[in-house]
């Protein structure tokens, strides 16, 4: 018995409910072989994917300021993002960005169901546009493809699988290579390029590591990764809602279906819905489900059904749109799908959290200082009639320049004498210092036992920051 393309065919219509498609009743795994698809929305899927491409692969080398764009250094914990360097020192702007970043996929998911995963989740792009098209270049599209693989050995076969395994590995390749810029810059890979694995062998086990993972994802598990293991995947189930805008197939224009032929009749036309049961939106689908059968946790949102489906309606002479971008809501109420009043207060909501955000990384100081008095030491009265307070602090440098600090206090009565050479700290770039100093007054200005101050941290003339504290003295 041949291996069968889709779960629908072995599989009654109401199994899909407690079946994964990709599964036989075996258990074993039904390889899919998913017809390529052709259309409109497929048109804009490709230059999605072109946008996509051209900021993946830029991406590690634009710099901002002499930064890149995005960094993401989790080996030595620096972050760049948009040019301006985090350090574990702006853990309130991350952990302030991880809420808001789950509360965005929340609300983005609510209103927009799986539409990243469909256009730009590098997964489909990656898996649809680029690995699938070279497989149907070399071995065919969808039942030839079936073929291909079930026939025998022979020349024409070892070397198209060959070569298709071997432009498997160098995309791997690449995208590993652009994927770990991304984790440490462009230049220590180019090192890493330019010389031999020896050198740095962390990085080359890195290289080849993500190597070899991207070319299991793409030319073994495939769909497994959306249907099975992303955890946003999973999260579908939780977070759609009826008025959540999806890919869906109308039933109730499209049933009872049916098939039809030159030899149907007007009144059995008449008593058909619109769907002809041509199978053609399972077979594009790459994770092989029938989208007939309503929304479902499978479906990445690719849109390949909705051109396989519009071009049948074509042929047969209806309207497209029999799977469209709809809502559970639209399609029962047999109303045009419109932009829910959640959908649009979940869009400001989401709008206004980047805006916090923004201005939360907009507004982050380039120096961080945590200040604390000296332990044990309350306050000194000098021989020449001054008081003097002993503080202790570290000053964090969030650039990736030398700067060179300075303590100046706003009140100018008092004064603040570093312990050491230098009255200025040299901070290297991304790096931190400590300082001891006193602030000393003059015994007349002091009249309470706490006093408040504010001490500027300035480099040259350009305050980097204002910190409070306060100053003790005797109760007069
Ligand atoms: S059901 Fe349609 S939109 Fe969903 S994954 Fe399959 S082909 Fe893509
Ligand atoms: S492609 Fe359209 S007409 Fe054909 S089976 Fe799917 S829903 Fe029905």
């Amino acid at each position: 018995m041949p291996t069968p393309v889709s779960y629908s065919e072995i599989y009654d219509d109401e199994e899909y409910r407690d079946t994964l498609a990709t599964v036989d009743k075996d258990g074993k795994r039904i390889w899919l072989y998913p017809k390529k698809p052709k259309g409109r929305f497929y048109n804009k899927r490709i230059i999605a994917t072109i946008a996509f491409l051209a900021i993946f692969i830029s991406g590690p080398f634009i710099k901002i300021n002499g930064q890149p764009l995005l960094m993401m250094n989790i080996f030595e914990r620096k972050f760049v993002i948009f040019g301006r360097l985090f350090l574990p020192q702006d853990f309130v702007i991350f952990g302030l960005g991880m809420i808001i970043f789950v509360l965005f996929i929340t609300l983005f998911t609510v209103a927009f169901g799986r539409i990243w995963c469909g256009w730009l989740c590098p997964q489909t792009v990656f898996m649809e546009m680029i690995f699938r098209p070279i497989e149907n270049w070399l071995e065919g599209d969808g039942r030839k493809q079936k073929k291909f693989d079930e026939s025998e050995w022979n020349f024409d076969k070892i070397w198209r699988k060959t070569l298709k395994h071997v432009i498997f590995i160098a995309f791997s390749i690449f995208i590993a290579h652009i994927t770990l810029a991304y984790l440490i810059g462009y230049e220590q890979v180019i090192q890493l390029i330019t010389h031999s694995p020896s050198e740095n062998w962390s990085g080359f086990v890195a290289l080849v590591a993500f190597t070899g993972s991207f070319y299991f994802v793409f030319s073994k598990l495939r769909e497994q990764v959306c249907v099975a293991i992303c955890p946003y995947g999973r999260l579908q189930g939780v977070l759609v809602t009826r008025e959540t805008m999806n890919i869906i197939y109308d039933d109730k224009r499209g049933e009872p279906r049916g098939k039809i032929n030159k030899n149907t009749n007007e009144e059995t036309l008449a008593a058909q819905g619109d769907c002809v049961d041509c199978k053609l939106c399972i077979q594009v689908c790459p994770t092989g489900i029938d989208i007939r059968n309503g929304v479902q946790l499978e479906c990445v949102n690719c849109t390949a059904c909705i051109d396989a489906c519009d071009d049948v309606m074509d042929k047969v002479g209806k309207p497209r749109g029999l799977i469209r971008y709809a809502s559970v809501d639209s399609v029962e109420k047999r109303v045009p799908y419109k932009f829910s009043t959640r959908s649009l207060a979940y869009s400001i909501v989401l709008t206004a959290l980047i805006v916090v955000e923004a201005a939360l990384i907009m507004g982050r100081s380039e120096v961080e200082t945590t200040l604390m008095r000296v332990p044990g030491q309350l306050y000194q009265k000098t021989e020449k009639g001054t008081i003097t307070n002993l503080y202790n602090a570290q000053l964090v440098n969030k650039t990736q320049e030398e700067l060179e600090l300075s303590l100046k206090l706003d009140d100018k009565n008092g004064v603040i004498r570093v312990v050491g050479d230098s009255q200025t700290v040299k901070v290297g770039p991304a790096s931190k210092e400590e300082v001891v100093f006193f602030i000393e007054f003059p015994q007349e200005y002091i009249h309470q036992r706490k006093t408040n101050l504010d001490i500027h941290v300035m480099n040259g003339d350009k305050e980097m920051e204002t910190i409070d504290t306060n100053f003790l003295g005797p109760n007069n």
